[in-house]
């Protein structure tokens, strides 16, 4: 691992990682959740030091995308018409896929993955290119300047509630405020907050046969058996979001028409009746919150 001083940068004379002809200069890789960001930022990952996330046990280890590429490969996969996964193999950190959105009016990429290589953007171009990214939240971060440059810059949306969260500012990472903002192709980004507080949905009207589709990364989170959601604000430490939040999370979604919802792995997809399933879960949060299964008493609840 590349020494540093004690300004955090750098040492002169140190092993020094291979600069990226993407002007945004030499980066590193969290190995435990993803995220890119410069080697002059990269000390402990605040991403990963956060009670959602962990470090593993030897702490921080970061990887460069040269690296990386060495060791995987992207795969692309229709799930419906225009609509595709795109997938890290073998499964690097998290294990999300990204998905690409192609509408008539640009194609959108919705969240991303650390490796993008020649044959991921040939992949894409022969799709349309991308017109815009936008990320749910900050675990799917990936290499978003990276791939925003790939096509040219192309803005990536974040929500401005979790602007804390950006790894390094730069001018193709847009923030946005308020509860809806429409995107190239029909598209709508939707903040439901929750697992984040920026976290946002992606809706897609012509989606499952013009029934609709929401993409929502992990929140809400498509179950093992697909007929449930699931609201947590952290998955790995299986810390569950409150019921107000979780709440909100569903009011935000409610005005919008859809009937398939895409989860963050291929294995996690609600097929139809997404609505009044989330509904159904929702239900289901908030009486085990309260104590249906015994769970939980009443002095622990104060
Ligand atoms: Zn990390
Ligand atoms: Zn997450």
């Amino acid at each position: 691992m590349t020494q540093r001083s004690d300004e955090g940068n750098v040492a002169p004379g140190a092993e020094a990682f291979q600069v990226r002809d993407d002007g945004i200069g030499e980066t590193v890789i969290c190995a435990t959740c993803g995220v890119q960001r410069q080697v002059v930022s990269a000390q402990t990952c605040p991403v990963c030091a956060d009670e959602r996330q962990y470090l593993p046990e030897g702490g921080q280890r970061w990887i460069t995308p040269e690296e990386l590429a060495r060791r995987h490969y992207n795969t692309m996969t229709e799930e419906e018409p225009g609509l595709y996964s795109i997938r890290t193999e073998p499964a690097f950190a998290i294990g999300q896929r990204a998905l690409l959105l192609a509408t008539p009016h640009g194609n959108v990429l919705w969240d991303c993955l650390s490796l993008i290589d020649d044959a991921t953007i040939a992949a894409i171009r022969s799709k349309g290119g991308l017109a815009a990214i936008a990320i749910s939240h900050p675990h799917f971060y990936g290499a978003m300047r990276v791939w925003s440059r790939a096509f040219g810059g192309v803005p990536i949306w974040i929500h401005d509630a979790d602007r804390q969260w950006i790894p390094d500012p730069a001018p193709e990472i847009r923030t946005w405020s308020g509860s809806t903002k429409p995107l190239p192709g029909d598209l709508t980004l939707i903040h439901v907050g929750g697992h984040f507080d920026g976290s946002q949905v992606l809706h897609w009207p012509a989606g499952a046969g013009g029934h609709g589709v929401a993409l929502a990364g992990d929140n809400p989170n498509v179950c093992a058996d697909h007929r449930w959601v699931t609201f947590m604000r952290s998955f790995p430490n299986y810390i569950p979001l409150a019921a107000d939040e979780a709440e909100r999370v569903v009011a935000a979604l409610r005005p919008h028409a859809f009937d398939r919802l895409y989860g963050w792995t291929p294995e996690r997809v609600m097929r139809q009746d997404a609505k009044r399933s989330i509904e159904r879960s929702l239900i289901r949060h908030v009486r085990a919150l309260r104590g249906e299964h015994g769970a939980v008493t009443w002095s622990a609840r104060a």
